[in-house]
């Protein structure tokens, strides 16, 4: 079986961004910008936020965190957002979800201007993923598809199945695997039989939210599946699939933590440096 190494592939990814963009400095003689806004001091999204600023350091991003408390009102934050729309300075803009009740989401997605989206959760990159055009890509459906093909790169033909329908991972995961010729099921929490849905599968991407749900006998020998669940359990952080089990079963696996975990923020910094390039043409 081949653990697929998330952490190896998200590091080998950022090595070749930091190589692109400092030809694209030499190129423009500018450099991409992510700007990401964080309101209120939730743990999570404060490490997340440290994360994403370091990583773009890293690969020479200039990179911008703008903090507002959990009583910022929203339209300060909109006001914010459309200020950074047309700053030129400014390649990638992501609004750090979860919101304080009183900020409509939606609102916040849908005034970011879809061609610095980073996260491709604006209507625009929803509808032009879904028909086929170019579009910014939901950053950890972006980094299982990179994996998946890094397993396989043909994989024309094959039957996935996506268990969960979220539009943060399911359904982009479902459009990019299509866009590969891919037969997709997608299933969620009314789904009749997941197991025999499952066991039709070549290609298993969990995106659920239950631990190990997905268990050895649901999955057909030689899959490759790929796990995007983070649970928090007694026995530590584990994944939507059941390591021991499938892992005696699948192809490849990605193991949780380090497999879809560190792709997401390499492919966030990917997402912006192809908005850099748009806005260059
Ligand atoms: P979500 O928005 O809660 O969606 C969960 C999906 O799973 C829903 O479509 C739901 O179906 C479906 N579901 C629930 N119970 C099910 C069941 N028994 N059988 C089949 N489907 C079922 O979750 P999400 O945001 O996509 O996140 C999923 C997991 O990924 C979480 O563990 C999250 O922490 C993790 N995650 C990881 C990363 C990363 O970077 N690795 C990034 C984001 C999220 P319905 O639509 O019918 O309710």
């Amino acid at each position: 079986m081949i653990l697929i190494d998330g952490k190896k592939v998200a590091a080998e990814l950022r090595e070749e961004l930091k190589g692109e963009v400092s030809q694209l400095k030499k190129q423009h003689n500018k450099i991409p910008g992510l700007t990401v806004i964080l309101i209120g001091d939730l743990t999570p999204s404060q490490i997340y936020v440290r994360n994403k600023e370091r990583s773009a350091k890293e690969v020479g991003l200039n990179s911008e965190v703008i903090k507002y408390p959990d009583s910022v009102e929203e339209k300060t934050v909109l006001e914010k957002i459309k200020e950074l729309n047309v700053d030129a300075t400014v390649s990638g803009i992501l609004v750090q979800l979860p919101l304080p009740k009183h900020i409509d989401k939606q609102k916040v997605i849908e005034t970011i201007d879809p061609s610095k989206d980073v996260d491709g959760f604006h209507p625009m990159n929803v509808g032009n993923l879904s028909s086929g055009y170019e579009s910014s890509i939901p950053c950890t459906p972006l980094g299982c598809y990179l994996l998946i093909k890094k397993i396989e790169p043909n994989i024309s033909g094959k039957k996935a199945v996506i268990v969960g329908r979220s539009n943060l991972n399911g359904k982009p995961m479902t459009q990019l695997l299509l866009k590969e010729n891919c037969t997709v099921t997608i299933t969620h929490s009314k789904t009749k039989d997941l197991k025999s849905e499952c066991l039709q599968a070549d290609i298993i991407v969990a995106a659920v939210g239950i631990p190990e749900l997905v268990k050895g006998d649901w999955v057909k020998k030689d899959a490759i599946v790929i796990d995007v669940g983070i649970n928090k359990t007694e026995k530590g952080i584990v994944g939507d699939v059941n390591f021991n089990e499938v892992s005696k079963k699948a192809k490849a696996l990605t193991p949780v933590p380090g497999g879809v975990g560190p792709m997401t923020i390499a492919c966030l910094l990917k997402n912006t440096i192809e908005c850099f390039k748009r806005s260059q043409i």
